[in-house]
């Protein structure tokens, strides 16, 4: 049940976690949210009290009550032992990452990874003594054929933020496990509510909050999810790198968690209308949803995730990059640029490039992520539908 002195909110459904969880009236003088905690300095009563450091909080940098009222509710939705706030998606990978490796370690990161995470192990990770490496993010049991025994990390992103691969979470952990290996689930795009990679094996989950969590794309933060026996490490790791979250931001994803039951089935709900009615159109040579039946891993999303995101991908035919300008440079509702998880709808086209090395894409045309906001549904079809027209137009 709800404690409000702690705000732990157990054994309750998803939607009253959400809107309970993490809030301590009790401890606020009785108002609803916990406020805004700004503060470096703790302050100790008596030597004893300094000496037996057993304080709740020692040191701002270590998290403050807001940024605790975040971290409570994730570690609930996610079945994780503990949750850490991070100041962004991306540090939340790059320390999920270096809890698990040292020099002379190998990690293996699917290929359909997020960009900067890519990035990250290239020109950090290999920086440092650790070696990384891409897999086929359809490899499945297969994994186990790349493992090494210096192999102590593998990277899943389930779907590919760009080009939406579904991922085999369990085969995957299994693979992992039997080399001694942890696995680290980036779970953005379905948020706990539709996954929930540490019951299906995993080890670690991360998020970028700055998504789904926040929604309104005001705010940066991540977190860290993690079982019980890679906790010690994700939470030394941060640390020492010296990584915290302002009680201001930690507020906006408290904030935005209170809604994030409500709004994510609106955005699957839009995303899967957009994405069925553009499976129709002219010039839409393919539409990368996995709760879509055409997708290609539609049979383990279906196993795995309970829903689906506001994000997904289509191809159109090819052609020239005028095409490419013409769609996207009159678009009246959609935007153009990067993230997602906003009430606002994005289109971004993707050049893949050299970010695929061990599963080249060769889907032919033009791809365009998308992500689906909270307009009306009819106003964005008709955005689409005269972008298509004007691509069509500029071949
Ligand atoms: C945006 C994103 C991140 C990084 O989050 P930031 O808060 O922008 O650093 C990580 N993973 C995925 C899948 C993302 O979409």
């Amino acid at each position: 049940m709800i404690d409000k002195k702690s705000g732990s909110a157990g054994g309750l459904s998803v939607e009253t976690v959400l809107t309970h969880g993490g809030r301590a009236p009790d401890e606020q003088f009785g108002f609803v949210n916990t406020p805004v905690y700004r503060g470096s300095t703790v302050l100790f009563k008596t030597l004893d009290d300094l000496d037996a450091q057993q304080q709740r909080f020692l040191y701002g940098r270590a998290g403050n009550p807001t940024t605790e009222s975040v971290e409570a509710v994730i570690t609930e939705l996610e079945g994780a032992h503990k949750t850490r706030l991070v100041p962004s998606g991306l540090a939340a990978v790059t320390i999920a990452l270096m809890s698990c490796l040292r020099a002379g370690d190998d990690v293996l990161i699917t290929d359909s990874a997020y960009e900067p995470t890519r990035a990250f192990a290239d020109g950090f990770l290999q920086k440092m003594g650790v070696t990384a490496r891409y897999y086929d993010p359809r490899i499945g049991v297969g994994l186990t054929s790349l493992m090494q025994p210096n192999t102590k990390a593998v990277l899943a992103e389930s779907p590919g933020s760009l080009t939406f691969e579904i991922q085999d979470i369990p085969a995957l952990a299994k693979a992992a496990h039997a080399s001694g290996a942890r696995l680290i689930v980036d779970n953005s795009w379905a948020s706990p509510l539709y996954l929930q990679p540490l019951r299906l094996g995993a080890d670690l989950v991360v998020h970028a909050a700055t998504k789904m969590f926040v929604g309104h794309s005001d705010a940066f933060a991540g977190t860290i999810s993690a079982n019980e026996e890679s906790w010690a490490d994700v939470e030394r790791t941060r640390r020492l790198l010296g990584f915290f979250t302002s009680g201001d931001d930690a507020f906006l994803v408290a904030r935005g968690l209170r809604t994030l039951a409500i709004r994510m089935k609106e955005h699957q709900e839009r995303a899967l209308e957009i994405a069925r009615w553009l499976e129709a159109q002219p010039e839409v040579t393919s539409v990368l949803h996995p709760a879509l039946p055409s997708h290609p891993d539609h049979a383990i999303f279906k196993r795995d995730f309970t829903g689906s995101g506001s994000l997904f991908a289509f191809t159109l035919a090819p052609a020239p990059r005028a095409s490419v300008a013409a769609f996207v440079d009159h678009l009246q509702i959609f935007s153009m640029g990067y993230s997602w998880g906003g009430y606002e709808s994005l289109c971004l086209p993707v050049k893949l490039g050299k970010n695929r090395t061990a599963k080249p894409w060769t889907a032919e045309g033009n791809l365009f992520r998308v992500h689906i906001g909270l307009e009306g549904v009819d106003d964005l079809k008709a955005d689409l539908a005269a972008a298509i027209e004007r691509y069509a137009r500029a071949r």
